[in-house]
């Protein structure tokens, strides 16, 4: 019942403790060794439970893990254009904005870079932030569409993907542009990803995106 118990590296412990989050939640509690033993996740989550560190975690855990020289030279390839090692989705611009002050917080003093990207907002400043490089973005599905088409952003070396307030973001519409996205990721090799997938309210749209994307995942409610 103690982050401690999850071995989470030391550098994140040390964030953990900045933060002064001392135990975890229940959706932590149970989320965050699932996913960091690799395994896909559908996971129960309302606003307020924590769920952006469940699946923050185990992101940059794994990215501080296998910071590999081979994703490096893969990413050496790639003139300006960002290859992201994670990709977590949101629906709009303010869980994204919320979502990147934490896995900022929780990447401090390391390695991993975290940038958002979120329509309705001039691209200049986000192209200056991905060309700077980028492990982790944070994104809404429309203006990540935009930035793929454009050429500046390439999911082809994406190991982790997670889904937040997916409901939401069908609600809004964004389904045709999630599909595509992850489309993107299948091309190079379909499941090479880890998905975790976080929404409040689970009707048969979330169950059939979850069957697509996900593989042998866990359902996880609190
Ligand atoms: P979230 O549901 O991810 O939006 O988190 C809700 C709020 O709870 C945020 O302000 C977090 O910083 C905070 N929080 C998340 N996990 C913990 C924890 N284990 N201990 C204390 N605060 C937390």
């Amino acid at each position: 019942n103690t982050f401690a118990e999850i071995d989470l590296g030391d550098a994140l412990m040390e964030n953990i403790k900045r933060c002064k989050y001392v135990k975890p939640t229940p959706v932590q509690r149970h989320a965050i060794p699932i996913a960091v033993a690799g395994r896909d996740l559908m996971a129960c989550a309302q606003t307020g439970s924590g769920k952006t560190a469940a699946f923050c975690f185990p992101i940059i855990n794994g990215i501080m893990r296998n910071q590999m020289g081979v994703q490096q030279m893969t990413r050496g390839e790639y003139d300006r254009v960002a290859c992201p090692l994670a990709l977590i989705l949101s629906p709009t611009r303010e869980l994204s904005c919320q979502i990147h002050e934490e896995a900022k917080k929780f990447s401090h003093q390391t390695s991993v870079r975290v940038v958002v990207a979120y329509g309705g907002a001039p691209m200049n400043q986000q192209l200056r932030d991905l060309e700077r490089g980028v492990d982790i973005l944070v994104a809404t599905p429309g203006r990540l569409v935009d930035l793929i088409e454009r050429g500046k952003v390439s999911l082809s070396i994406i190991k982790y993907l997670a889904l937040d307030e997916a409901d939401r973001m069908l609600d809004m519409g964004f389904e045709p542009q999630i599909r595509k996205i992850v489309q993107q990721m299948d091309m190079p090799a379909p499941g090479a990803r880890q998905t975790l997938l976080f929404s409040a309210t689970f009707p048969t749209e979330i169950q059939r995106l979850a069957s697509d994307f996900l593989s042998n995942y866990i359902f996880l409610t609190v």
